[in-house]
């Protein structure tokens, strides 16, 4: 039995995950669930799961979880608690949202596990410090964001004599979001409601979000970068609306590699779960009948220039990516709280990054400073976008 630890594990991806281990109960055992504060939904996946132990990170609630949890199974609380079982397990789901999920990704990796990583986050904000943990013996990355796991499938197809230079490009395909084919002048007035109505995935708000101003993409382009170790110009976005083909992989010969599916999460958290095996219950197969037609299209980088601030970021390289994240963070959350508008949040990361100066060599603390000083440059873009 495998043993798994699944780290934010009452968000999408967690319970998503939980679903695709109930589906396979002899092949996987989860040994740990963590989350931040939803003790309910904790206290009944315990219940389900029977894990040896759950965190909390905020340790104010660990009184009423330890009174709720079943008899033999651990509490643990605080900030740390969250990095501790990431420790514990050949498998650690990281799907934590946002920079915060950085300690349990270092975590994950400095114990020679598999990380199954759905907090890119974490990798883009902190990709030399997190590839220097992925160095640690044992250690590996296997990609839970849909895209990546395609990739990652496609490059199995190189050949066993061919090279690391016979991958000629990647292309990252992208539903677009809600609002695909809108112009600039047109997103002007776009609600809340309207950007989290994404049209084909269903996922958590930050990243619905994301998905609508393209920096979903963005970001994803700098985390295939750090995943693979492909440069920019190697990695190409194209829209696909019916999110079926969920990237590509073009070798040198001109043959491109594609993988195909639903729009379903539980497929790449499968993968990551039994590869280099497969996962024996099927998630998102297609219904060729009912496919239909697939379509592509570039996107269009003036109506959305989160995509273009993204590969800016990323060449930069260094805390660049950091100081993107934050400041999207910090935008993004501005935005669902009704206090900046949509089309505000690529003005007050494009503002932030202009504030940017990189620092060497990166370490942890430097990425936290990074982080916690785009933030701050970010809220005082987005109080001075608020009250004008
Ligand atoms: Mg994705």
């Amino acid at each position: 039995m495998k043993t798994i630890s699944v780290v934010g594990s009452t968000g999408s991806i967690g319970t998503q995950t939980l679903e695709v281990v109930a589906a396979e109960p002899d092949r996987y055992r989860i040994v740990a669930l963590g989350a931040n504060r939803s003790v309910d939904l904790l206290v009944a996946q315990a219940a389900a799961v029977r894990p040896d132990r759950v965190a909390i990170a905020d340790a104010s609630l660990a009184k009423d979880l330890e009174a709720r949890v079943p008899r033999g199974t651990e509490v643990w609380a605080g900030p740390e608690a969250l990095e501790a079982i990431a420790r514990e397990a050949e498998v650690v789901v990281n799907g934590v949202v946002g920079f915060a999920g950085l300690g349990v990704t270092l975590a994950a990796l400095e114990a020679g596990g598999r990380l199954a990583l759905a907090n890119k986050e974490s990798l883009i904000a902190g990709g030399p410090v997190v590839q220097r943990a992925r160095a640690t013996p044992g250690a590996e990355i296997i990609p839970v964001d849909s895209e990546h796991a395609a990739v990652h499938q496609c490059l199995l197809a190189t050949g066993p004599a061919a090279g690391a230079d016979r991958l000629a490009r990647i292309v990252l395909t992208a539903s677009g979001g809600p609002f695909r084919g809108r112009g600039a002048a047109d997103l002007a007035s776009v609600t809340v409601a309207d950007a989290l109505a994404h049209p084909t995935w269903a996922m958590g708000p930050k990243i619905t979000v994301d998905s609508s101003t393209l920096m979903n993409k963005g970001l994803e382009v700098i985390e295939a970068h750090e995943l693979f170790g492909v440069d920019y110009d190697h990695i190409e976005v194209v829209v696909h609306p019916q999110s079926i083909v969920h990237s590509m992989v073009e070798f040198t010969d001109g043959s491109t590699v594609a993988q195909l599916s639903q729009p379903d999460m539980r497929l790449p958290i499968s993968y990551a779960l039994a590869y280099p095996d497969r996962g024996g219950v099927a998630f998102g197969a297609l219904d060729w009948s009912a496919v239909g037609r697939l379509d592509f299209e570039a996107p269009d980088r003036d109506a959305f220039p989160c995509l273009e601030l993204a590969y800016e970021a990323g060449r930069e390289g260094g805390t660049a990516p950091a100081w993107l994240n934050a400041a999207n963070e910090i935008a993004v959350a501005a935005f669902l709280e009704g206090r900046i508008p949509w089309r505000s949040i690529a003005d007050v990361v494009k503002e932030t990054l202009v504030r940017h100066h990189g620092t060497n060599p990166v370490t942890v603390d430097v990425v936290l400073e990074a982080d916690r000083l785009a933030r701050e440059q970010a809220r005082r873009v987005v109080e001075r976008s608020a009250a004008a």
